[in-house]
């Protein structure tokens, strides 16, 4: 019998990479330092007892979600239809400005075209249609380079590509000044605070979430049944989804387990120290963030190019996340972003929970660096020195919010499939 794939780590990016290997047959264990899942979505109670999390309460682009649970076994629809959940188009969000003003910003192309004309007239409403348009350009380009195949090398980058991704020069701060509104251009700005960066480093590329926003929509976890006494907006609600489908297809869980060190022989992965002793393995999947695996997991020798890729790399900004418990809300779910001056965001979910409401704020003028949030931007550059899915350790594969896809959680979920394809294809191809 082969060895089982490790998975390290059991957030969205481990809990993904194991249900897709799994389901391809593979013998998957996945260790987890903490007690739980779900890493920074993890699921958990506040004193009253209502159930929270520091996920977003609004997600975008649902289509990496959708082929997760279609290739690990039943569609997202039928998987939350059992636990008395839908996924339903949200709202838009409600923008407040710092001269106190507000936009509500539908995600459809002519109902922003109809808001911004009405709010700001037709030539701004023109210029914001013309960027989000070229946007869907950067979208189709950034597809094949890292988030539906592995950007690998500098050498996917030719001259064409750069142009299409406005350049490696250009910055989101650049990108917002070139739209010439104040509201639009801390709105634009305020991308590169979300992704726990600041524009100013960020290549105008990032804006592409824009473009993402407009063709995908924007999308809320609620109960199937309106009346019922589950959580509206609680996305931790597809952890624990996932969690059961590592459960149906026989992934073994260590909770409580850190590992302490990758094992190589000749180069290739073979084992992992556990807190539990040690374990062979196949292949490893490593979740964690990369300045653990590549500096505390692997020995010195292997690897020598990523850990110099990492040394201009820093930990993103996270923001602060707190909790408070409010009247029932008059809608199920809203989210409302307060934008300073330069574009700092506030977010706010106020949702409804089964007998009250609450109310969930990300904070992007308290940040922390967390390495849960991915890299910061440090220029197009550092779009390269994220660690590849495939890693120049054969048998070691990384996922996590620093790939070159990105940290938002769609990408994270897109970078653990690339990295159980790439697995999958080096475990069939030594068999
Ligand atoms: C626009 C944008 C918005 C975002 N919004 C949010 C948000 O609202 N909330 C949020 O939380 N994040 C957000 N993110 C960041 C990111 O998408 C999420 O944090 C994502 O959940 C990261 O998933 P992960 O599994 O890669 O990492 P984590 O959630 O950090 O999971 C890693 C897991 O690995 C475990 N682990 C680490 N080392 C070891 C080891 N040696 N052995 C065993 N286990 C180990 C950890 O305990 C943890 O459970 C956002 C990012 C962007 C760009």
């Amino acid at each position: 019998m082969t060895d089982p794939v490790v998975v390290i780590g059991g957030g969205l990016a481990g809990l993904a990479a194991a249900a897709r290997l799994a389901k391809a047959g593979h013998q998957v264990e996945l260790y987890e330092r903490s007690e739980t899942l779900g890493g920074t979505w993890a699921p958990y109670r506040l004193a009253s007892s209502a159930m929270a999390d520091n996920a977003p309460s609004i997600l975008g682009f649902p289509a990496p979600w959708r082929d997760l649970f279609r290739k690990s076994g039943r569609p997202l629809e039928a998987e939350l239809a059992r636990m008395g959940y839908v996924l339903e188009p949200a709202q838009p969000a409600e923008m407040i400005f710092a001269d106190g003003t507000d936009l509500t910003l539908p995600t459809d192309r002519g109902g922003q075209y109809d808001t911004l004309a009405a709010a700001y007239g037709d030539s701004v409403a023109e210029r914001w249609r013309a960027l989000l348009d070229r946007l869907d350009k950067v979208w189709q380009t950034l597809r094949g380079l890292g988030l539906e195949a592995e950007l690998r090398s500098a050498r996917q980058l030719n001259r064409s590509v750069k142009r299409n991704l406005f350049g490696h020069r250009m910055t989101l701060a650049d990108l917002a000044s070139s739209i010439n509104h104040d509201h639009l251009g801390a709105v634009i700005r305020s991308i590169g605070y979300r992704s726990g960066s600041v524009p100013e480093q960020t290549p105008a590329f990032a804006a592409v979430e824009l473009s993402m926003q407009r063709t995908f929509g924007r999308w809320q976890v609620q109960p199937l049944n309106p009346g019922s006494k589950l959580d509206v907006g609680r996305s931790s609600v597809l952890v624990e989804a996932l969690a059961a489908r590592l459960e149906l297809r026989k992934v073994r869980i260590h909770l409580g387990c850190p590992v302490e060190r990758i094992q190589l022989r000749n180069g290739h992965v073979t084992a992992v120290a556990t807190s539990e002793g040690d374990r062979p393995a196949s292949a490893v999947i490593a979740t964690g963030d990369p300045w653990q695996t590549f500096h505390d997991l692997l020995s010195t020798a292997p690897a020598r190019r990523t850990r110099g890729q990492l040394r201009g790399l820093s930990p993103a900004a996270a923001p602060t996340i707190t909790h408070q418990e409010v009247p029932t809300p008059t809608a199920l779910l809203r989210e409302r972003v307060a934008l300073s001056e330069v574009g700092v965001p506030t977010v706010s979910y106020l949702r409804q929970l089964a007998d009250n409401g609450l109310r969930t704020t990300h904070d992007f003028n308290h940040t922390l660096p967390r390495p849960s949030y991915g890299v910061a931007w440090n220029g197009f550059e550092s779009w390269l020195r994220r660690p590849s899915v495939t890693t120049e350790v054969p048998g070691l594969y990384t996922a996590s919010p620093s790939s070159p896809a990105g940290a938002g959680p769609s990408q994270v979920v897109l970078s653990a499939a690339l990295a159980a394809y790439s697995c999958h294809e080096y475990l069939r191809a030594g068999a």
